[in-house]
C-alpha cells in the first residue's frame, strides 16, 4: 500500500509537475481611505447637481500588490485646514491604516496625484515611503507648505507615463500644472486625483469648471477618452461602489 502511495505521489510529480499546481491570483487590492467629509462649491467640481453646494468625501487609495504597498495621495491633517474647509468625521490616513494594521513605515510608495494640500500635505508621516510626482509640480508646489518638505524626501519626479510595479502614472496636466492620473492596468482602474471629482459625472462626459482647471483643454480631453469600461476612482468620490465599507473610514473594492 505505501508503495502504491509514493508511486501515486511519484507519478503526479513526473507527469503533472508545477503545472497541476492550482494558479493563485496574485494578492491585489485596493482600498478607499475615507478621512472626512464636508460640503464644497459645486462650480468647482464637475457635476451637474442641483444647488450652491454638493457633498463630498475627502479621500487617499491604497494599493496592495505583489510589489508592495502603495497610497494614491495620502491627505492631510492641518487643524486649520480642517476648520476651513469645515471636514466632518475626520481620521487622519496614519490612523486608518494603523486600524488596518499597517503601520506607516510600512507604506512604500507614495504617490502624489497632484500637491494640492489634501492630496499631499501629509506625505511626510511615511518615513520609508518612496514620493512619486511630477516634476513640475515637485519643482512648484501647488501647497507651499510643500515647498519645504519635498526636498528631504525619498522622490522620484516624472515628466512622462511611466511604470511602478503594476500601477503606471500618466500626466494629464488639465487640473494643476503637473496632475498625473494613476492606472491599476490588471484591473482597468485608474485614480483621477482632481481630474474628475465624481465618477458619474465623468460617464456623461462633464469637465472640470474653468475655476478648477489649469488646462481645460486636456483635462477634457482626458475624460472624453476614458473608456466607457474602465473603473473611475477619484479623490472626492461619493458614491463608491463594487465593494464593502470595513468600517466608517475604510472601502474594500471587490
Ligand atoms: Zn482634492
Amino acid at each position: 500500500m505505501r508503495g502504491a502511495v509514493c508511486g501515486g505521489l511519484l507519478f503526479a510529480a513526473i507527469c503533472c509537475g508545477p503545472a497541476a499546481v492550482k494558479k493563485t491570483e496574485p494578492a491585489l487590492k485596493i482600498y478607499a481611505l475615507k478621512y472626512g467629509e464636508s460640503l464644497y462649491p459645486a462650480g468647482l467640481v464637475n457635476s451637474d447637481a442641483p444647488g450652491k453646494y454638493v457633498p463630498l468625501n475627502w479621500l487617499a487609495y491604497l494599493v496592495e500588490t505583489p510589489s508592495g504597498k502603495t497610497l494614491v495621495d495620502c491627505g492631510f491633517s492641518d487643524a486649520k485646514l480642517l476648520k476651513r474647509f469645515g471636514i466632518q468625521k475626520f481620521k487622519p490616513v496614519t490612523r486608518i491604516l494603523k486600524d488596518l494594521g499597517i503601520s506607516a513605515d510600512k507604506i512604500d510608495t507614495i504617490i502624489i496625484t497632484h500637491t494640492h494640500f489634501d492630496h499631499a500635505l501629509d506625505v511626510d508621516k511615511f518615513p520609508n515611503a518612496r514620493i512619486v510626482l511630477h516634476a513640475k509640480e515637485y519643482a512648484a508646489p501647488e501647497e507651499a507648505a510643500l515647498v519645504n518638505v519635498l526636498p528631504k524626501l525619498k522622490v522620484e519626479t516624472v515628466s512622462a507615463p511611466a511604470v511602478f510595479g503594476e500601477l503606471s502614472v500618466e500626466p494629464v496636466m488639465g487640473h494643476t500644472k503637473g496632475s498625473l492620473v494613476v492606472w491599476l492596468r490588471a484591473r482597468n482602474t485608474v485614480f483621477t486625483g482632481d481630474e474628475c471629482y465624481f465618477a458619474a459625472a465623468c460617464r456623461k462626459k462633464i469637465p472640470l469648471p474653468a475655476g478648477a482647471v489649469f488646462s481645460a483643454d486636456t483635462n477634457r480631453r482626458f475624460i472624453e477618452n476614458l473608456s466607457p469600461q474602465a473603473v473611475i476612482l477619484t479623490g472626492h468620490e461619493t458614491a463608491l461602489q463594487n465593494g464593502r465599507w470595513l468600517n466608517g473610514h475604510v472601502f474594500l473594492f471587490l
